[in-house]
């Protein structure tokens, strides 16, 4: 199955409006026009977004945001909607980040009606998922992950799954410097397909995107993108310096 690849910029709590904008054109005009085969989104924070989304305008790259309420609108001080999110031209939510889960208590419960607000705006969730360095030296790993995955997916039909894009990041790489081993990776996103095609059904398992992320660099995502169950990578500390996050791009991509 010919999935297109999805490489994505998480830039957490970085960046003013200005310097988003400022980036986001850097790495636009750097990359020119990306092969077909392949999407590229940056996500950066709110007060960045309809700036990057204006300085966007005219280059394949598409608009991500970090979050999203689980309501449309209403008495939630502080939050941002789905609908919203869409105004501000977002095609890619990511959710269920493990930062939120560890920093904001967000549990998988939370993380299916985010999912489900998200997919109703017609925006597509990325959905984290990941075990921590715990879980995974007490042989957890694919507990923790079913877990995740099944709760969160829960209730979706399958034209809606169709948009979800998967993101597995153990939280023990996550801004560490420690890969996961190609090995590990590729053994945790076949797992994690055999999961949604239990989940949901076999033929959408092979459609939706598996990304991975965690340490992810210049010199390692060649070797990343190369498995048969990678498709792209949640990229957070390599893609806050534009020239570094281009070349991370041009090796996952084109080579
Ligand atoms: C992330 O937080 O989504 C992430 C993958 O971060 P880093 O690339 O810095 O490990």
């Amino acid at each position: 199955m010919n999935r297109k690849k999805l490489i994505v910029a998480n830039w957490k709590m970085h960046k003013t409006p200005e310097e988003a904008t400022r980036d986001a054109k850097a790495i636009a005009m750097a990359l020119g026009a990306l092969p077909p085969h392949a999407d590229v989104a940056l996500a950066p924070p709110f007060p960045a977004l309809v700036s990057t989304h204006q300085s966007l305008a005219g280059t394949p790259l598409l608009l991500a945001a970090q979050n999203a309420h689980t309501e449309p609108q209403g008495a939630f001080t502080g939050e941002t909607s789905a609908p919203m999110l869409k105004a501000c031209g977002c095609r890619f939510v990511i959710t269920g980040h493990s930062e939120r889960r560890q920093y904001c208590g967000e549990t998988d419960t939370l993380i299916q009606a985010k999912l489900q607000a998200i997919l109703r705006e017609d925006m597509c969730p990325i959905l984290c998922i990941g075990e921590r360095e715990e879980e995974r030296n007490t042989n957890l790993t694919f507990k923790v992950l079913d877990k995740q995955v099944r709760e969160a997916v829960k209730g979706l039909s399958v034209t809606d799954a169709d948009f979800l894009v998967l993101a597995y990041e153990p939280v023990w790489a996550i801004g560490t410097g420690k890969t996961a081993s190609t090995d590990q990776v590729q053994e945790v996103h076949a797992f994690l397909r055999k999961t949604l095609a239990e989940s949901l059904e076999k033929d959408l398992a092979k459609r939706i995107r598996i990304l991975y992320g965690g340490s992810v660099k210049p010199s390692n995502i060649k070797e990343l993108m190369e498995l048969p169950d990678v498709d792209g990578a949640l990229v957070g500390g390599a893609s806050l310096d534009p020239e570094t996050f281009v070349s991370l791009i041009r090796n996952g991509l084109y080579s």
